[in-house]
């Protein structure tokens, strides 16, 4: 049992991201209390397969000694040094020039930051700056995809298109437009790659036309949408809205804070389209979650605009824990485990993740399976001829989630009945088949 206190304390303090308030006074906390590889422990002793990798961050898996060293040893030497004007840290310095080298194109200029809605929001600060610098104030105009999520900074909150996100809250958003998501199970142009990436074209050129192509500053694009429920847009898709976005003269930003770092297999999943963004941002795999830390990458031509614009002066964007020492630390020891052997078993874990899942589709409930790498869904429908989704009133994702849990499993159970699976990349065969077994034992008992 877990002590009550814990709970009371909970309750009368503690407010949880993206939950419901009156619910969770209702329900409880659930409090984790150690985790090793992709197993994590709750305080009654309860064992789980961290189908989720915490939330998406924790690819290197838990408990890596080499990670808590790094971290210690940078503590000891060095704990803390600010990035602000000329300043700076060796670790921070070879973080960036580690991301520069393995990121794609000429994405060679590396700002850190917290985590990824502070990664977006300084998107959307260089963007500005960026145009300004050209002589063009006047594009300061926003473009994103319906079911996308880009954190929940004031900022980011409005690029992101969850209305959860949105409701109650009265931001002014209208200086950010929203195309349709290519949702290949769900799209009024059905599942054809060709078709999904006409419709996406059309969609997106209509837009610029509609605001006005000069009043346009950058699109924003998840490579695979997380949040929204995985959804997986055909190949060829990234590549070309990327081009059409060149050929308009707009800025393209390739939020990586989930696909980034191993999660869909290569590190970067710009690789699978071959694309160069203007702009990348990646968080979470960064570090593995072991410390926060988000960065984005800036490709030479904006950072040079940038940079010419502001002459002597200094640009005015930062953070007091921008490029923080032990972060960076922590960055180049996860990548040494990436590249060590982690991005490889990630790889061959993920073929048989996606294979495990696929064999779920004979079950009542399974309506659609899909994925990439280590990132992956399964769409529940309680008609599969009509795509009906699970009734809303029913609470599924909650009660799913619960039985999940018990089951010892964690995965993500998205509102509209989207099961969404982002394990750690260490994952053993054994454990992905426990999390295809648990998947299927857990959806037997939702029927
Ligand atoms: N961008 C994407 C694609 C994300 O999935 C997230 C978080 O899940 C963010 C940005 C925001 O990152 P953070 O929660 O670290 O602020």
């Amino acid at each position: 049992m877990l002590a009550n206190s814990l709970i009371e304390l909970d309750r009368a303090h503690l407010i949880h991201p993206v939950a419901s308030y009156r619910g969770h006074e209702k329900l409880g906390v659930r409090v984790l209390k150690s985790a090793k590889g992709a197993t994590v422990t709750d305080a009654t002793g309860h064992q789980l397969i961290d189908g989720f990798a915490g939330l998406w961050c924790v690819n290197a898996g838990y408990g890596h000694e080499s990670i808590v060293e790094a971290a210690a040893r940078q503590m000891r030497e060095l704990p803390y040094a600010t990035g602000y004007f000329d300043l700076g840290s060796e670790a921070a310095i070879r973080l960036a020039a580690e991301l520069a080298d393995r990121a794609p194109g000429d994405l060679n200029h590396v700002y850190f930051t917290l985590g990824g809605s502070d990664a977006i929001d300084s998107t959307v600060r260089f963007v500005r700056y960026y145009w300004h610098a050209k002589g063009s104030p006047e594009r300061d105009q926003f473009i994103s995809i319906e079911q996308g999520y880009h954190g929940s900074s004031t900022v980011g909150a409005g690029l992101t298109a969850l209305p959860s996100f949105h409701a109650g809250f009265g931001v002014p958003f209208d200086w950010q437009h929203k195309i349709p998501s290519p949702y290949p199970y769900r799209n009024p142009v059905g599942s054809d790659p060709d078709a999904i990436i006409a419709a996406s074209l059309a969609a997106l050129k209509e837009k610029i036309e509609a605001i006005g192509a000069d009043r346009v500053a950058a699109f924003y694009a998840e490579p695979i949408q997380g949040s929204g429920g995985v959804i997986v847009p055909p190949a060829g898709w990234l590549k070309a809205i990327r081009e059409l976005c060149r050929q308009y003269g707009i800025l393209f930003i390739a939020d990586e804070v989930i696909t980034g770092f191993g999660r869909t297999g290569p590190l970067f999943a710009c690789a699978h389209d071959e694309i160069v963004p203007d702009f990348m941002t990646t968080a979470k795999g960064l570090t593995s979650g072991y410390v926060p830390m988000g960065a984005m990458l800036m490709a030479d031509h904006v950072y040079d605009v940038i940079a010419d614009g502001a002459g002597a002066a200094a640009v005015g964007h930062g953070y007091t824990y921008s490029a923080h020492p032990v972060s960076a630390a922590v960055g180049l020891a996860v990548l040494k485990l990436y590249e060590g052997g982690l991005l490889e078993n990630g790889v061959k874990a993920g073929r048989r993740l996606m294979a495990g899942l696929e064999s779920l589709r004979d079950h009542p409930l399974v309506g659609d399976v899909r994925g990439r790498g280590m990132l992956a869904a399964v769409e529940l429908v309680v008609d599969k001829a009509r795509k009906t989704p699970l009734p809303a009133a029913a609470a599924p994702a909650r009660r799913i989630f619960d039985r999940a849990w018990e089951n010892g499993l964690v995965i993500r159970a998205f509102a509209q009945g989207v099961l969404g699976y982002a394990p750690p990349l260490c994952c053993t065969e054994g454990e992905i088949d426990q999390i295809v077994e648990r998947t299927r034992k857990t959806l037997d008992e939702t029927l």
